[in-house]
């Protein structure tokens, strides 16, 4: 076995972590029960944790949870563990947001931000309550039934927990023939097409906790819900070799004229807009930490979206086209959050963003 300074700081670092678990646990746990059904007592130890979020959700479709707190939240995670035995990805915490000293209400502390006059690195900041938000995926292809929802800190400690239900969503089959100019463009090696899905896949695994521009539920992105292909559809490509490749439509496709107009779904950061040979002229924008929208095969992206700016909701952006792997004009609309594909029509309803105007108002100070 080799040793280096990593592996033993490494150890030492997780024998601390450990200690300071078990600690945690025989001090803020009157059970100390291996599993936690319930949220642990705090003592004064762990912070009391309220959380809000939907009892039952589909595959496929984002899940916002808030939380309200009176203790300060750092660096905590939120996770889902389903009925199967398998576990979502890890979605960490938006930077969460110091309320009044008195009252945890939502309301009250936007109203109270306009008499802060500390900001986040106070020391006393630290001291204080907090709220904090996380936008998680449901895997299309998520366990059904019940999911539990755990919330912990940087121990691994389970701060907060709900059960979940997880609702079927049903996915078409369909099947795409390909020529051989959109085989090529699909299956041939390129450096090029290698060096844009590193690039891309980098951008969409991004997470900044402090990445909130969202202030609203989405709108459509153009006037037409005409959809030509659904969001998880189940997906045949037949290339021109005969040869076939499987996959999952990960986003819904808008068959409408080229050159019809197109609008952000959501105030968001443009952080890609350019020409790429699998999707065309692209552009994606970042909402919340890990959360992006991506507008596919544009015929023009208009001259104000550029990366850096960031764009109100409803702005236009571009007009829909047929560029790059595309069998005729349409929008391809995607939304990724740690890197989950979901129904992007999801985001326009408000039941999964219960008082999201009120965190985000408090968060951004609007
Ligand atoms: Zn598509």
């Amino acid at each position: 076995m080799r040793f280096s300074c990593t592996n033993i700081w490494h150890r030492l670092l997780r024998t601390t972590q450990q200690l300071l678990l078990l600690l945690f646990l025989f001090l803020g746990s009157a059970a100390a029960a291996p599993c936690f059904a319930e949220p642990l007592p705090s003592f004064g130890l762990l912070p009391d944790i309220q959380l809000h979020a939907p009892d039952s959700i589909s595959q496929g479709s984002p899940l916002f949870v808030l939380a309200e707190s009176q203790s300060y939240l750092s660096g905590t995670k939120l996770r889902l563990y389903y009925s199967d035995g398998s576990l979502s990805q890890v979605f960490p915490a938006f930077k969460p947001v110091p309320v009044a000293w008195h009252g945890s209400d939502l309301r009250s502390a936007s109203q109270s931000r306009s008499r802060q006059t500390t900001g986040y690195l106070s020391a006393f900041s630290l001291l204080r309550p907090s709220n904090t938000a996380w936008m998680a995926a449901i895997h299309a292809d998520a366990a059904l039934g019940p999911a539990s929802l755990r919330i912990s800190n940087g121990f691994g400690v389970v701060l907060a927990e709900q059960t979940v239900h997880i609702q079927p969503r049903e996915y078409k089959a369909e099947i795409l023939r390909l020529n051989s100019v959109l085989t090529s463009i699909r299956a041939d090696p390129d450096p090029i097409k290698d060096e844009q899905a590193r690039r891309y896949q980098a951008l969409l695994s991004t997470v900044d906790p402090a990445a909130i521009y969202l202030d609203a539920p989405f709108i459509m992105p153009l006037e037409s819900r005409r959809r030509t292909s659904f969001f998880g559809d189940r997906r045949t490509y037949q290339y021109s070799d005969g040869s076939k490749a499987f996959s999952m439509h990960a986003g819904i496709d808008y068959g409408v004229a080229r050159g019809t107009p197109l609008y952000a779904a959501g105030r968001g950061k443009v952080v890609l807009a350019e020409s790429r040979i699998v999707t065309g002229n692209t552009i994606i924008l970042e909402h919340l930490p890990g959360m992006y929208s991506i507008y596919m095969h544009l015929d023009t992206i208009a001259a104000a979206v550029s990366p850096g700016q960031i764009i109100p909701r409803g702005s236009r952006i571009g007009t829909v086209g047929s560029t790059g792997l595309s069998t005729g004009p349409h929008l391809h609309w995607e939304v990724r959050i740690m890197q989950v594909a979901v129904d992007p029509e999801s985001l326009l309803r408000i039941d999964n963003f219960p008082k999201i105007s009120t965190i985000l108002g408090t968060i951004e100070g609007r």
